[in-house]
């Protein structure tokens, strides 16, 4: 089957190019935005960044643009396939459940059993390499060397409260895994994000931590959870998301670039409510039935 064209709807970029389906593109460059991709650029800390819808494309529909200042013009763009640190777990069976977990019309009870199908499916990719040791075994015919997961312990670390649907299907994956929690609020004067609730094993920076929150929205409890995860020791965190969006991804990355991310899907962009666009709605609402 031919890949349709990518177009990019923001015109100035390249208006249209063929495009190898590999839907994330980092292009720096140092020009300025034409207007028509204003509605399109977003700044983040020092970079910015443009997200562009591609025709034809259903999902990780965009093309993330950063800008960082470097002294080059578009034509002699860099390209590189991914953003780094971003893991799109791209497997049919997680997409499959994803198209029915992002429809209004799944119910509860459906949509709780989809988020711990995906997250086990996502953690499975998540300690794909986790580090082996050889090991001993007696089969019921002879000694044999098998291998075991050498050292450290891992930690589930859900994110209060929509992080709770991922823990369950994880630990049918790794019943070993401890299990820590983060509870977030905005404080109402400085709108940062405050931990509530903070608690995971103490031997924090032997441990592999698996922070887990279905939504990367705006990046903000992504980040203060990370901070905090860093406070207590940790220094081996992955994030574990089932939506992303291109600004908490590039909050993330910012603040904590030793932190991978993995997800199943980076959607277009935030609404003005901080609602990830095509997203799920909201996750905890629908994983709890509040809404
Ligand atoms: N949190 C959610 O549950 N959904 C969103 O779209 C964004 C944040």
């Amino acid at each position: 089957m031919v890949n349709p064209p990518v177009r990019v709807l923001a015109r100035g970029f390249s208006v249209s190019r063929e495009h190898d389906r590999q839907a994330l593109f980092i292009l720096r460059h140092h020009r300025g935005f034409p207007a028509a991709a204003a509605a399109f650029v977003e700044q983040v800390g020092e970079r910015i960044f443009v997200v562009a819808r591609a025709l034809g494309q259903f999902q990780d529909n965009c093309l993330v643009f950063f800008h960082d200042g470097e002294n080059s013009s578009i034509s002699g763009m860099t390209t590189t396939p991914s953003l780094p640190g971003l893991f799109i777990v791209r497997h049919p069976l997680v997409q499959h459940k994803l198209t029915i977990l992002r429809d209004r019309r799944t119910p509860t009870k459906i949509f709780k059993e989809l988020v711990d199908e995906i997250a086990m499916l996502m953690a499975y990719e998540a300690t794909s390499d986790l580090a082996l040791e050889p090991a001993e075994v007696d089969t019921p015919l002879e000694r044999m060397q098998g291998q075991r997961i050498s050292g450290k312990k891992l930690t589930l670390v859900p994110i209060l409260r929509a992080g709770l649907g991922m823990v369950e299907g994880i630990l049918k994956l790794v019943p070993s895994a401890r299990v820590g929690h983060i509870g977030l609020y905005r404080d109402h004067e400085t709108l940062q994000p405050v931990d509530y609730y903070f608690k995971v094993p103490g031997d924090a920076g032997e441990r592999d931590f698996l922070l887990l929150d279905p939504m990367l929205a705006t990046g903000g409890s992504a980040v203060a959870a990370i901070d905090s995860l860093k406070r207590a020791g940790a220094v081996r965190i992955r994030f574990l998301c089932i939506v992303a969006s291109p600004l908490g991804v590039a909050r993330v990355h910012d603040a904590h670039p030793d932190v991978p991310i993995l997800c199943a899907a980076l959607d277009r962009e935030l609404n003005e409510r901080g609602y990830i666009l095509p997203g799920l709605g909201d996750a905890g609402d629908r994983l709890f039935g509040t809404r």
